[in-house]
């Protein structure tokens, strides 16, 4: 995709699912890339190893760069020195994936607030604190760049016993939209993606079982679980030139979910 090759990425969560993808994605088409991962080194190289042989079919030269970096997205210090790293190690950083994300299930009315916290410090804190100083980064440079935020169709969808993890995707919308318009006339986009239901460990609770995930997938217009490729393919799409003029956008990955299915009979006439 158009402006992708040689430029550095970094993405958050990237030892699994969706951020596996995208880092193995982004890789094949160019860019460098800084594998963060929380706690397991060995799938963060699972990861990269994938990553380097895909991109030495696809890129000439076969000049793309990793690096992994063991980093926790809720820990400040975490995210100064996983920055350092990237810059240090690729001379620059153009592109940050806030990908790194948790949920919890819990009766709203009983939450431990500690639970609470803990999402929200992953999921929206984490990322607010990635883009911060990123950008940091790239006004100190003088520099355009571009941020992609991993959301969820849960950022429009209530999601009842997921209460953290719904509040924390709403927030990621508005987070996409205000930092777009903040530095806007800095040549620096934001924008996210909401993935539907995706398979991806995260949702081990259906995806290994068939009839459960039959049941989810009777609720999705187009009848299937989404691919973490799919997910990858679009974040590509907007880390790349071919996405010059949009920012504050969320690009729904769905297969139809937020489109009302049960409106496809007409129960209401
Ligand atoms: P996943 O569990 O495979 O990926 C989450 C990643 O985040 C893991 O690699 C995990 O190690 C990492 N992570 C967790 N806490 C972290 C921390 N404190 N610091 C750094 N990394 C941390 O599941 P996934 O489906 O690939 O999830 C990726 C993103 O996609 C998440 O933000 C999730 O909310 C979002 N999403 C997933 C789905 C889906 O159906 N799978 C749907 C909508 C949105």
């Amino acid at each position: 995709m158009k402006g992708l090759a040689g430029k550095n990425a970094l993405i958050t969560g990237a030892s699994s699912g969706i951020g596996q993808a995208i880092a193995i994605r982004l890789a094949t088409e160019g860019c460098n890339i800084a594998i963060n991962y929380c706690k397991s080194a060995e799938d963060a190289e699972g990861t990269e190893e994938i990553a380097m042989q895909k991109a030495c079919g696809q890129v000439e030269g076969c000049g793309v760069k990793s690096l992994l970096i063991q980093g926790d997205v809720s820990q400040e210090e975490d995210i100064r020195e996983m920055m350092n790293a990237v810059v240090e190690q690729f001379g620059g950083l153009d592109i940050l994936i806030n990908n790194a994300g948790i949920q919890k299930e819990c009766a709203s009315h009983e939450i431990p607030t500690q639970d609470f916290d803990n999402v929200l410090s992953v999921n929206l804190r984490g990322a607010f604190l990635c883009a911060r100083e990123t950008i940091k980064y790239f006004l100190s440079q003088n520099r355009p760049g571009i941020i992609v935020n991993v959301s969820s169709v849960h950022e429009k969808i209530p999601r009842p016993l997921y209460l953290s993890y719904s509040i924390s995707k709403g927030g990621m919308e508005n987070l996409t939209k205000t930092l777009a318009l903040e530095y806007a006339e800095h040549g620096i986009r934001v924008n996210a993606i909401a993935p539907g239901a995706t398979s991806t460990p995260i949702n081990e609770a259906w995806t290994d079982d068939p009839q459960k995930k039959a049941v989810v997938e009777s609720h999705i217009p187009m009848g299937r679980a989404g691919t973490a490729e799919e997910m990858a393919a679009a974040v590509a799409f907007l880390a790349s030139e071919e996405a010059a003029y949009i920012t504050g956008q969320t690009l729904f990955i769905d297969g139809g979910l937020t489109l009302y299915a049960d409106f496809r009979g007409a129960w209401s006439a």
